[in-house]
């Protein structure tokens, strides 16, 4: 843990911790060290983590990346983050995130943007660690914590992963409580682990997870020994390569990724399947309609008079202005699109032809996954991310679209409810590393982990 603290004060370049909690930590390394000599050691006693600022920590600043909740100290501890702490965990800190997770840089931060630790060849030009878990990505790759904690909506823990040579597990819709983690989308949002290998994913997850009864989507099974599971046998296993994901002008890097990816499965003994997912070209369009709305209604709840900010009324202003004056100032540009967007789609006269073909088309990509299962598949692989981590501004002056394409390969993983893994995969001609992705059957992370560990 100390270690840890003076990395982090030798790295505020990075920008990947913006609350830093050292009385808190130190005092729960001792608590840890006392557990240690009691010869009662839970999984993860003792070991320094970062958490990201989407989750809600008692009595320490919880903004999610955004103005709006500015001085807001929560009174409870959300389960995850509770979960951790039990399993002996010590939080460093908060660490940087897109504000209220939407962003694939770190850019929208209300603390400005997260860096990656990597550079391209000997161009000192900074780079994105991805996002919206950027400060997660960035800690972890830079060893300022031994893992931190993400979430993911339409892939933000896997592309920051992937942008940064570490591993991200989005588990199944339901496995991780939801409950005290700030909503973006709800019907997408999951907690996983971002660490440094394959065996510190499945240690973590299975710290973090678990059945909840505070949230009414967390199931309620057991949780699996994911560290078991690694026996790096994959003997037999079914792999599905789709065809929709080889994408028109994808760098031949990727390419020569996923085909390397492949001949590794091969080489362990797995049989390789080519596969179809023919809905896959209508997630990105759904994705970008149910997120927005499921946000603008989360988002209702920022006033001005529960959380945060509050704008400086005028004499005379009513209710309705300091509704507006908050959250004109409080939120930033690409929130306040993505409420727009939310409220539009949602509206009476729109509402059949943008958010419920958006739900119908999601059921759609949900069946091209359960029917590849049905045939035996048990594991599907593909890149991570389109390219390697993009220069900082690089995508912020073209149109938010162009962002929005980053989440190509990640975001059907999240319409489906299903696990997802990235994994450091190469480097490519500039050194920067590439990630490949796993998407599992529901539940199966234990298999997911089996097969990650293999390809890492
Ligand atoms: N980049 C995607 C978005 O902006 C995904 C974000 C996430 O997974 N939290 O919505």
């Amino acid at each position: 843990t100390e270690a840890c603290l003076g990395a982090i004060e030798g790295a505020g370049a990075l920008n990947a911790f913006v609350h830093h909690t050292p009385e808190i930590a130190l005092e729960r390394a001792a608590a840890a060290d006392a557990r240690l000599a009691n010869g009662d050691a839970p999984a993860m006693c003792g070991l320094p983590i970062g958490i990201k600022d989407l989750f809600c920590t008692k009595g320490v600043a919880s903004q999610a990346g955004s103005r709006i909740l500015e001085g807001f100290l929560p009174e409870y501890e959300s389960t995850v983050s509770q979960n951790l702490a039990d399993a002996g965990a010590v939080m460093l800190g908060k660490l940087n995130m897109d504000e209220f997770a939407m962003g694939s840089s770190n850019e929208t931060s209300t603390y400005g943007n997260a860096v990656n630790p990597w550079r391209r060849g000997n161009d000192d030009a900074q780079l994105t660690p991805g996002g919206s878990s950027g400060g997660s990505a960035s800690a972890v790759a830079a060893d300022l914590c031994l893992a931190a904690t993400g979430t993911d909506t339409g892939g933000s823990i896997r592309q920051p992963a992937a942008f940064t040579g570490t591993v991200g597990i989005k588990p199944t819709y339901g496995r991780c409580s939801r409950w005290g983690i700030v909503a973006f989308a709800s019907s997408l949002d999951q907690a996983g682990p971002m660490t440094k290998s394959v065996r510190d994913a499945a240690i973590m997850l299975e710290a973090m997870c678990g059945h909840d009864p505070k949230d009414s989507t967390s199931a309620d099974l057991p949780v699996p020994n994911f560290e078991a599971a690694l026996n790096g046998d994959i003997k037999g296993k079914k792999i599905g390569i789709p065809k929709e994901y080889r994408m028109d002008g994808m760098p031949e890097e990727i390419e020569t990724l996923w085909q390397d990816g492949i001949a590794m499965m091969k080489d362990a003994g797995a049989e390789i399947v080519d596969i179809s997912l023919p809905h896959t070209k209508y997630a990105l369009p759904a994705y970008y309609v149910i997120a927005p709305a499921e946000a603008s209604s989360n988002l209702a709840r920022y006033d001005g008079v529960r959380y945060g900010h509050r704008a400086k009324l005028d004499q005379g202003d009513g209710i309705t202005e300091m509704y507006e004056k908050t959250r004109a100032e409080g939120f930033g540009d690409e929130v306040k699109r993505r409420v727009m967007i939310g409220t539009y789609v949602l509206s009476a006269g729109f509402y059949d032809a943008y958010y419920n073909r958006a739900r119908r088309v999601r059921t759609l990509i949900k069946r091209d996954f359960e029917q590849v299962f049905a045939q035996g598949i048990d594991a599907i692989l593909t890149p991570a991310t389109p390219s390697a981590a993009f220069g900082l501004g690089e995508m912020t002056d073209a149109d938010p679209v162009a962002m929005y394409l980053n989440d190509v390969f990640t975001v059907t993983v999240n319409l489906a409810g299903l696990p997802g893994i990235a994994v450091p995969a190469g480097l490519d001609k500039q050194g920067l590393p590439l990630g490949l992705q796993l998407i599992g059957q529901p539940w199966a992370e234990a298999d997911l982990l089996c097969v990650a560990h293999v390809l890492e």
